[in-house]
């Protein structure tokens, strides 16, 4: 990993030098970010739930979900593991009737939803 970060930032000094228009730079630290590769000792990430500095990645407890998102362990307690009061509900749910939604699920939605919720909202705006 140690070995690829550096090729980057070699790459980004030669885009820098040379005036190379740059594809590769941008996806490439927000991946970074995503898988949450730690780089220095810094807790540089957020609860997305209450903005507590926490670099604690989780995947939310309702499996028909299972975002990886960064979670505080007071948030953890609050929301029992889970990314939104949705999956509160749904895990709270028997899992009988887990299965029937997890059936009438469309795949677009759940990617929509896993979008939606990169910065997932305590309260539902309706
Ligand atoms: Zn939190
Ligand atoms: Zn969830």
């Amino acid at each position: 990993v140690n070995q690829l970060y550096g090729g980057i930032i070699e790459y980004a000094r030669q885009v820098k030098q040379q005036n190379l228009p740059s594809k590769f730079i941008g996806k490439n630290f927000v991946f970074d970010e995503r898988v949450g590769e730690r780089i220095t000792d810094d807790v540089i990430a957020r609860c997305h739930q209450c903005g507590t500095a926490c670099d604690e990645h989780v995947n939310c407890a309702n499996d028909d979900c299972h975002l990886l998102f960064i979670q505080c362990p007071a948030c953890a307690e609050k929301m029992k593991g889970c990314c939104s009061e949705k999956c509160m509900e749904i895990i709270a749910l028997p899992a009988e009737e887990q299965r029937k939604l997890r059936k009438g699920k469309k795949k677009e939605d759940s990617l929509s939803v896993y979008k939606s919720r990169l910065r997932p909202k305590l309260k539902p705006k309706s």
